[in-house]
Formats: structure tokens, C-alpha cells, sequence
């Protein structure tokens, strides 16, 4: 371990040991200085975001800062109520007592950031954390370098810093914080380092929640309203690119709309390309693998390709019927791919959703409730959005998080609260009266009394 390290840890240890991370003004002051850091360094953080993604500013900031901003407020709204103990009633044959549960903060944590959304990844983090008490380092992603070294500026200026301390690094500073006792961890990163991160816990017993990827998919009823489908669908394919963990990855239609759907989607697609500004994709190795993906398909490419290499940035485009075995339809796309597959019919397309890996989201557009139960009902997915995509991870009241192997915990909220919580169980007993009956050898009325007050 590197002296550094080990000093960085043994300092939170102590703030942590010293009880000040647990007062509920200090986090509130904690959260309300990460409102103030994004709300005050709009600027300099939309620079950052701009220099590491191309992110267009309004995009970066609805993503990014309000997204961060909202999760803070939103935990200084409610820190109150969420801190309380909460009451548990008590059987009878252990009364007279009083049982409650007191959430108590876990300590020492490590939040492990991706680059795709490198300031909201990791401060929403970090405002669960401090919401529930902990003090924690942020490994903010090398592969967005500016915004890693703007966190690591302000981060010391707005919240305690012997609470919280920013280490900047790339795989090997990530695999030496690995390698410590954490309380807990929280990863967002793909699937593949998932692994990585909970094998390094699983040393020492540490818990983990792992935010991670995977294909979601996007169920296009033949009663749904086709337009706004396609729309908001190449919404959600286009805005950071695809970079996104939630990503509609590829649909599934019903073949009778599919051509008409599929029509609406490219007009859609080509619409957003040439109006909206687009963010680049992340690096030069990422635009290889995605020319890679629209390699050996099989299917038919809508949309002309189209590679600015100098600015990173690939337009959109729609692959029709790929094969299934291809990458493109094996791998998380994070990117502006769109791989259309006509489904006979609903049940054709739950039987594929149950086929793959449980996906972070599904999506799932119709106007009809028996279909939204039907699907609801026999999928799995982290998250579900009726009608729309992306949305349901920016409720701050809902958990975020996925399931399988595309996450397991949650965050965002009360969910974030929780995560970085111990929710202690207690109780306690009054030492009087002291019965002589409640201990053995227990007399033969004492057992059947007791038979009969618990029901058996
Ligand atoms: P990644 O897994 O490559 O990296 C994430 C973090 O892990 C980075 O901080 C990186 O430094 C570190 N890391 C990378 N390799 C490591 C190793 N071998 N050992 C230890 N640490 C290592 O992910 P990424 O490319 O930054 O992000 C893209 C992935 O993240 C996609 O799969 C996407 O779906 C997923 N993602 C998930 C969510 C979510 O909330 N569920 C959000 C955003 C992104």
C-alpha cells in the first residue's frame, strides 16, 4: 500500500471514529456544499465536460449538474424523516420491551466513478454517502481527465476535506484502493470490472453495490403511439451519444408496424444528427470498437455511415434485423447503434428479453395495460420506463439500480440512504419485573401459557 493511500485512510478513519460524519447538521451542510460546488462552478464544469465528451452545455447540465443538484435537495428535504428510528413491534413472549431500528452510517466508504457522466456518477454517489453519514474517497474515471482534475480542485473547497477526499488515477490507483478494508463500496462501471470490484471486496467480506451495464431492450407494441416511440427513442439512442448506462440498446417491434416504426425511427435519427449538437464518443479506442460492431452484422443499415474522426462524433444508425450471434446484438452498443428486430408479437418478445441477461432497464411502449402488466409481470429489468426512456432514473424517489449482471443494490434517494446505512436493529428490556418463570426449568402452566398467548 502506498503511503499515501494508507494516510488518506487512516485520516477519514479518524473524522469518521471522531462522530462528526454522523450529526445531521454536518451532513446538511456537506449536501448543501455539493448544491452550492455544481450550482457555483457551473461553468468551469461544463468546460471540463466539454473538453473530456463534446458534451453540448444544456445537455451536461440537465444530465449532470441539476441531476446532482436534485439528488442533494431532494436528500436535505428528507434527511430528517429518513434519520429517525423507526418503531418494530414486539412478540409477546419477548415483552415488555421496545424494539426499533436506528440507521447508523457504515464508515469509511470508496465510490468508483465511469467517465460517460463523470460529474453526476460521481457526486449522486457522494450525496448518498454523506446523506447517510459516511466519510469516503471518490475515484473520479481517468478517461475524463479534465473533469476528474476539476473534482479534485473543488471537492476540497466545498466539502469537509477530512471527510471526503477525491483520488485521481486509473487502473492501477483503483486496484490499491481495491485492496483496502472498505465499509462499503460503490462501483458504476460495466459489468466486467464489476467482477473485478467484488472479488477485491469479497477479501475482505466488504459489501458492494455494483451500478453496472448491459443491453436494454425496447419493446415497440403494435399499439403504440409509433411516432412518439421513435421520437423519443432516438432521443434517448442520441443525447451523450448513447453513452449511457440506460440506454435503449436495441427494439423489438411488432411486425406489423415494424416497417412503419422503423421509417419513424430513422426520419427521427436523422432529425436529431442534423439539429441537435452531438457529444463525441469517448476515445479513439471506443470509435473503433463501435465501427467494429457495424462489422459482420448481417442485417440492412439504415442511415448513412458517418465518422467525424477528428471531432470523435458518429452519426446515428439504425441496423435492421442483425444477426443474433453478431456483436452487435452480443454486447452493450454505448453508442448511437440502434439494432431493429420485428417480434409475431408481445409474448415473442418477452421470450427474448427472458432469454438474455436481466438488463439495468426495459423499455416498453403501448396503450395497452393488459400488455405493460403481461411484461411487467414476466420480465426482469433494474428499472422499467412505460412510454418513454431514461426518465425513471431522474426520480429521485425511485431506487436506481440493476439487477443479475447488470447490478446489484441501489442508490438515488431514501435508496441511497439506505445503501450507505446500517439499519441497526435494537431492543430493549426493561430489567424489572424480572420474572423467575422466564427462565428455565420452566414449569409445565409457564409453557403452556406461553403456547397459548403465541397462537401455536
Ligand atoms: P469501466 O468499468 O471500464 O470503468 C469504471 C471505473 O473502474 C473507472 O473509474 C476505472 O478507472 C475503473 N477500472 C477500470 N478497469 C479497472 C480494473 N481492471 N480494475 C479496477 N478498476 C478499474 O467502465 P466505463 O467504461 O468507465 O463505463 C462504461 C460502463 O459503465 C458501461 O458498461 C455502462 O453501462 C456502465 N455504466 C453503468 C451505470 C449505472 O448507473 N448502472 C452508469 C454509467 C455507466
Amino acid at each position: 500500500m502506498s503511503t499515501d493511500v494508507a494516510a488518506t485512510i487512516e485520516g477519514l478513519r479518524a473524522t469518521f471514529d471522531s462522530g462528526r460524519t454522523a450529526d445531521l447538521t454536518w451532513r446538511k451542510r456537506q449536501l448543501q456544499g455539493i448544491i452550492d460546488l455544481v450550482k457555483q462552478n457551473e461553468q468551469l464544469l461544463l468546460d471540463a465536460l466539454a473538453q473530456d465528451l463534446g458534451k453540448p452545455p444544456f445537455d451536461a447540465w440537465l444530465a449532470e449538474l441539476n441531476m446532482v443538484k436534485d439528488e442533494a435537495a431532494h436528500a436535505i428535504a428528507h434527511l430528517g424523516g429518513w434519520a429517525k428510528r423507526e418503531k418494530a413491534s414486539v412478540p409477546v413472549v419477548t415483552q415488555p420491551a421496545k424494539a426499533w431500528i436506528e440507521p447508523q452510517p457504515l464508515g469509511v466508504v470508496l465510490i468508483i466513478a465511469p467517465w460517460n457522466y463523470p460529474v453526476q456518477l460521481a457526486l449522486a454517489p457522494a450525496v448518498a454517502a454523506l446523506s447517510a453519514g459516511n466519510a469516503m474517497v471518490i475515484k473520479p474515471s481517468e478517461l475524463a481527465p479534465a473533469t476528474s482534475a476539476a473534482l479534485a480542485e473543488l471537492v476540497p473547497r466545498y466539502l469537509d476535506p477530512d471527510a471526503v477526499r477525491v483520488v485521481e488515477g486509473a487502473v492501477d490507483t483503483t486496484t490499491e484502493l481495491l485492496a483496502q478494508a472498505w465499509d462499503h463500496i460503490l462501483f458504476t462501471g460495466s459489468t466486467q470490472v464489476g467482477r473485478v470490484v467484488m472479488e477485491a471486496a469479497a477479501k475482505h467480506l466488504t459489501p458492494v453495490t455494483l451500478e453496472l451495464g448491459g443491453k436494454s431492450p425496447t419493446i415497440v407494441a403494435a399499439d403504440a403511439d409509433l411516432k412518439v416511440a421513435a421520437k423519443r427513442i432516438a432521443w434517448g439512442k442520441t443525447i451523450n451519444a448513447g453513452q449511457t448506462c440506460t440506454a435503449p440498446d436495441f427494439v423489438l417491434v411488432e411486425s406489423k408496424v415494424a416497417a412503419a416504426f422503423t421509417q419513424h425511427l430513422s426520419d427521427e435519427l436523422a432529425s436529431f444528427r442534423d439539429k441537435a449538437p452531438a457529444t463525441s464518443i469517448v476515445n479513439e479506442r471506443h470509435l473503433d470498437r463501435l465501427e467494429g460492431l457495424l462489422d459482420g452484422h448481417g442485417g440492412e443499415e439504415l442511415l448513412p455511415r458517418k465518422t467525424d474522426r477528428a471531432n470523435r462524433v458518429m452519426a446515428p444508425v439504425v441496423v435492421r434485423e442483425p444477426e443474433l450471434d453478431s456483436p452487435i446484438m452480443q454486447e452493450e452498443i454505448f453508442g448511437p447503434l440502434i439494432p431493429v428486430i420485428e417480434v409475431e408479437s408481445i409474448d415473442a418478445a418477452i421470450d427474448f428479453v427472458k432469454a438474455r441477461p436481466r438488463p439495468l432497464a426495459l423499455y416498453l411502449f403501448t396503450g395497452s395495460e393488459a400488455t405493460e402488466r403481461a411484461v411487467l409481470a414476466r420480465t426482469h429489468a433494474g428499472s422499467v420506463c412505460i412510454n418513454h426512456v431514461l426518465y425513471q432514473a431522474v426520480v429521485t424517489s425511485l431506487p436506481f439500480g440493476g439487477i443479475g449482471p447488470s447490478g446489484m443494490g441501489a442508490y438515488h434517494g431514501k435508496a441511497g440512504f439506505d445503501t450507505f446505512s446500517h439499519r441497526k436493529p435494537v431492543l430493549k428490556r426493561p430489567t424489572r419485573p424480572d420474572a423467575s418463570f422466564a427462565y428455565p426449568p420452566y414449569s409445565a402452566v409457564v409453557q403452556k401459557l406461553l403456547k397459548t398467548l403465541t397462537r401455536w
